[in-house]
């Protein structure tokens, strides 16, 4: 006993207080491995790489074999089996890897030995890995908790199998079509020095170039100070080699013939070529140290070739110093190019905007692909809900079996490749779509049996022992579930995810509409409503139920914990629809108005008393066709957005039906044959919800169609709107406007676009109305990402769906045609929130409310109703009480990899989800003690504080590299907020060392280790 308690005690002041005590700098410098060039010389790093989509044209699988030729020449496994190859034979060579889903299957099937070879090259810094994520993520679509996800999955596979010496330093995104600020403010947060980009506007590019800004500080978050700001170069060909000089199996350029006797002898002709290159370049950037990408998509599968005539290249270049040459060049990598920027004495401009919307020239803005594919991209976002639930339940039921951990496992990696960036951007070939959602299905069905698990764990093996399986309905959105439909008597078990008790409200598809619902716990009948499942929904073609009606009510979910239901069949009607004149939808909070047609005219929040004429409507872009031989000819396709005229058409309510009952009011409306929705407002909620149906677009006339959802009102908005990052800060909007260049708008409507992940808002801006009045904001929350703008003042629109006919001529050389399974046009449906209040307590409803769409609880259905245990799980919870209103648990999963034999360990994300002054209360900083507040779950014994991946202690972010702004008022303010810092440092680690502050949108990564 006492040596076991001697043993904790040890362990307790070890893993508290270790993390100063460790070596960081273990691993010497990162790069010392570099050749940094010769001084005074004009130094070109050679930095040869490939770029390896997981998945666009063929499936990932099919990249990774090289399987199905017919659609495209590419095949992973070779490029790496022959650069590992090159790579062995020669020292100098350098070879930069990105894509942690192809290394680690390659790295699957090596053997001892070569393995060894490569941990070898990796230390020597011969390859080097960049990003290091699972895939090189897009970033106009993807939600920030999914992004941390992936990253967090390629760095902790590196460190498993290659050690904490081969952390990537560079994080580089080539091919991603813009750049979000919230990636760059996620990469500082990981640990980068540097981030490098391919694609940025012409414009832009222009202009940078111009002004030798092409490597700039970006201060990619406007909350987090330092800890959000990185390093940021602008590649100056894209990814790809210097015209000329591409000498890959899928190039047509010559390689290098130094034979003098032959008559294709090039050299001369090579070496000039290259120096007019080099020297062209240098006078775009600021110092003399250049990069130059050798390679591109899927390139180096026979890498000798590529090697062979890069060794002449140097060779010829290098020989020509002899004749007073000022160049020099030579095998690099990104981190070594990057440290010889950073050795250089110089200070660098300041970005503090995003690089969207990208146009790649006038008329291709490619802001069509933030919502091409509107389906998958809502399935991945519910997919990471399901996911994070899955991780929550078997961390709280302890389950550490290998089947758990390799179902996450599966799972996290699909979600990871599901992430690429021409994935969940709706870039890919149909049939790689369909691979894509086969990968979300397979790894949300073998969760299923984890969530089993930890139930059984919960309870005394409640399910396993009664032989009696759990039920998932993922067709609720169709009001589907066929999976309970036959039964008389099933209960619901619901888990929530959130830190927080919330109300939801749950819509259960029945055949009839005879149904009570008792609260396991209290036995009490609970208050229900039907609505009628509407033809349209009947319609679709992939339904396949029987439901006539959703039977719904409302359910207080407490925090981390589960609620059940138990439902059965009556044989009386227990409710019925009560159809209604009245043209109102009302409850305590806001009143929405409509014409006699059906058509919403205004919004009224009563406890504001603030109200606006809100017109919302549909309205039709049509697509541009072209053969996109010019710029004029660019069509609308997967990734651009072009219509055919500055305009959409507007359609009106058709036919509508009102219902009020005593739980929510409703009113469905039909606008043409393939568009309908319904808006709902439920008592005691502060949002309207608009369920919208879009589809089959209708392409008979031979025109493609994109569909926007239309609110105008009349806010003074004056040009501005603004548009959230990822998930997390909000970004103010100009229309025909960008921040750091002056802009020829060339596309009024498609260049005005950007990305929304969560919300888009229009506000009244200060000063333009009477001061006496309230300003005014209107808010939507989506359920998924979208493309959208404010076209007119006090206005709001965003896209829900679009079908071409045309290719944009980027690649994908296939028109974006969704055709659903009876081949007459997808149907899509989904939600958004409507928000409407006053600017001062707007953030505090939207903040909420998005976690709330994106957390949603977890709904199972089993057979068994009556049971002790059942009784038992329906009071379960994992926490005594709700997180602050301002703190979200981004991130609760079980640490496989690091159980020890005394204690187990946990990580856990806690997330400031307020901007700075946004919020009178909740912007404010906010303190845990984290074994206080998991005390109900865990015995907590230690914590140590990790960098973002998880994969570093987070005083390792110290080692980053400095880098000095132009602007000397900027590395002021840095300076006082480094003192500042170190202020709350002290704070932080006064006598409780579980306790825990958060500032406004700092996100804290724990490991928790538990008795
Ligand atoms: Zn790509």
């Amino acid at each position: 006993m006492t040596s076991i308690r001697f043993k904790l005690f040890i362990f307790l002041i070890l893993v508290t207080f270790s993390n100063s005590a460790q070596n960081v700098n273990e691993c010497g410098s990162p790069f010392k491995n570099c050749n940094l060039g010769k001084p005074g010389m004009i130094n070109v790093h050679i930095v040869p790489h490939t770029h390896d989509d997981a998945g666009w044209l063929k499936t990932v699988d099919q990249y990774y074999y090289g399987a199905n030729t017919g659609q495209q020449l590419a095949s992973v496994q070779y490029v790496l089996d022959t650069v590992i190859n090159e790579l062995e034979k020669d020292p100098t060579k350098r070879f930069v890897y990105v894509e942690m889903a192809f290394m680690s299957r390659w790295w699957k099937e090596q053997d001892e030995k070569m393995k060894q070879l490569v941990r070898v090259l990796v230390n020597e810094g011969r390859l080097e890995f960049v990003i290091g994520a699972w895939v090189m993520e897009d970033e106009a679509t993807p939600y920030y908790n999914d992004m941390i996800d992936q990253q967090t999955l390629g760095l902790n596979f590196i460190l498993k199998e290659f050690g904490k010496c081969a952390r990537p330093r560079t994080a580089w995104q080539i091919d991603p079509f813009g750049h979000s600020r919230e990636q760059g403010s996620l990469f500082a947060q990981f640990g980068f020095d540097s981030l490098f980009l391919g694609r940025i506007d012409y414009q832009d590019s222009d202009y940078r170039t111009e002004t030798k800004s092409r490597e700039m500080i970006w201060q990619s978050s406007a909350n987090l100070g330092e800890a959000g700001r990185i390093f940021t170069g602008i590649l100056p060909n894209g990814y790809n080699p210097p015209p000329g000089f591409c000498f890959d199996i899928y190039c047509d350029d010559d390689p290098i013939m130094d034979d003098e006797d032959l008559d294709d002898y090039n050299v001369d002709e090579k070496i000039k070529k290259f120096l007019d290159y080099t020297h062209k370049q240098a006078t775009w950037y600021k110092t003399k140290n250049l990069i130059m990408t050798m390679g591109s998509d899927f390139q180096y599968s026979n890498a000798h070739m590529w090697y062979k005539n890069l060794d002449k290249l140097i060779h010829y270049i290098n020989k020509q110093q002899e004749n007073g040459s000022d160049v020099n060049i030579f095998y690099s990598t990104p981190a070594c190019y990057m440290y010889s920027l950073n050795k250089e004495n110089v200070t660098w401009p300041l970005k503090y905007d995003d690089f969207f919307p990208y146009a790649h020239r006038p008329h291709a803005f490619w802001t069509g692909y933030f919502t091409s594919r509107s389906a998958l991209k809502d399935y991945v976002r519910k997919t990471n809900n399901y996911l994070q639930i899955v991780r929550q339940l078997a961390t709280f039921a302890g389950l550490s079996d290998d089947e758990t951990k390799n179902s996450i496992n599966l799972l996290e990696k699909e979600m990871g490749i599901l992430q690429h960036h021409d994935a969940v951007s709706g870039t890919e070939r149909q049939h790689v779509a369909n691979d894509y959602s086969k990968r979300l299905a397979r790894g949300i069905n073998k969760c299923l049996n984890v969530i089993y698990k930890a139930f059984d764990h919960l309870t005394s093996k409640l399910f396993s022992l009664n032989n009696e399986p759990i039920f998932m309905c993922p067709l609720m959105n169709i009001s589907q579930c066929i999976e309970i439909e036959g039964f008389e008597r099933f209960s619901l078990i619901m888990y929530n995810p959130l830190p927080r008790e919330v109300t939801t409200w749950v819509r259960l598809p029945v055949i009839d509409s005879n149904y009570i619902v008792y609260d396991f716990e209290s036995e009490d009948k609970v208050q229900t409503q039907i609505s009628e499942v509407y033809n349209e929904t009947k319609l679709i073609p992939e339904r396949n139920s029987k439901a006539n009606y959703d039977l719904v009510w409302k359910s207080v979910q407490r925090p981390l914990g589960i609620k059940l239901y138990s439902v059965q069949k009556t044989s009386r009607k227990e409710s019925i629809i009560q159809k209604s004149e009245n043209l109102n939808l009302n409850n305590e909070h806001l009143e929405l108005n409509f014409d006699q047609n059906g058509n919403l005219i205004n919004i009224k929040n009563k406890h504001s008393s603030v109200s606006t004429p809100l017109k919302q409507f549909y309205c039709i872009y049509e697509s541009m066709p072209g053969n996109n031989s010019e710029s004029k000819f660019q069509a609308s396709g997967a990734y651009v957005f072009r219509p055919m005229k500055n305009s959409c058409m507007p359609l009106e309510v058709r036919e509508y039906r009102v219902q009020n009952g005593p739980l929510f009011d409703e009113i469905h409306q039909v606008y043409n044959e393939w568009i309908s929705q319904t808006i709902r407002l439920y008592k005691g909620e502060k949002n309207a919800e608009f369920e919208w149906q879009v589809g089959p677009i209708d392409v008979d006339d031979k025109i493609g169609k994109e569909i926007v959802i239309k609110f105008d009102s009349d806010l003074k908005s004056n040009s501005l709107f603004y548009t959230d990052s990822n998930g997390r800060e909000i970004l103010k909007r100009k229309r025909d406007y960008r921040p750091t260049w002056i802009l020829n708008q060339t596309e009024s409507i498609a260049g005005n676009y950007y990305p929304i992940n969560t919300r888009i808002f229009v506000r009244d801006e200060p000063g333009r109305i009477n001061r006496n009045n309230a300003l005014r904001q209107l808010t939507l929350v989506t359920d998924r990402s979208h493309g959208g703008s404010s076209i007119n003042d006090g206005s709001i629109e965003v896209m829900l769906h679009r079908r071409m006919l045309n290719d944009d001529a980027l690649g994908v050389s296939e028109p974006l045609n969704e055709k659903g399974s009876d081949g007459k046009g997808l149907i899509i449906k989904g939600n958004i929130k409507v928000l409407f209040d006053t600017v001062e307590n707007s953030a505090a409803l939207h903040r909420e409310l998005s976690h709330q769409v994106n957390n949603k609880p977890l709904l199972i259905f089993t057979r068994l109703d009556k049971n002790e245990e059942l009784k038992k799980l329906s009071s379960w919870t994992a926490v005594k009480e709700n997180l602050p209103l301002n703190l979200h648990l981004l991130t609760l999963m079980k640490d496989y990899d690091q159980e020890s034999e005394i204690t187990n360990s946990f990580l856990v994300r806690l997330e400031h989800f307020y901007e700075k002054e946004e919020d009178k209360e909740l912007s404010q900083p906010v303190s845990v003690d984290l074994r206080e507040y998991f005390s109900k779950s865990f015995n907590i014994v230690g914590v140590e504080e990790l960098a973002l991946g998880a994969n570093m202690k987070v005083e390792e972010l110290n080692e980053r590299l400095k880098w000095y702004s132009d602007s000397e008022l900027d590395n002021l303010i840095l300076k006082h907020e480094n003192n500042e810092k170190n202020k709350i440092k002290r704070q932080d680690s006064n006598d409780n060392p579980f306790l825990f502050t958060l500032y406004p949108m700092q996100i804290r990564t724990f490991r928790l280790w538990y008795l």
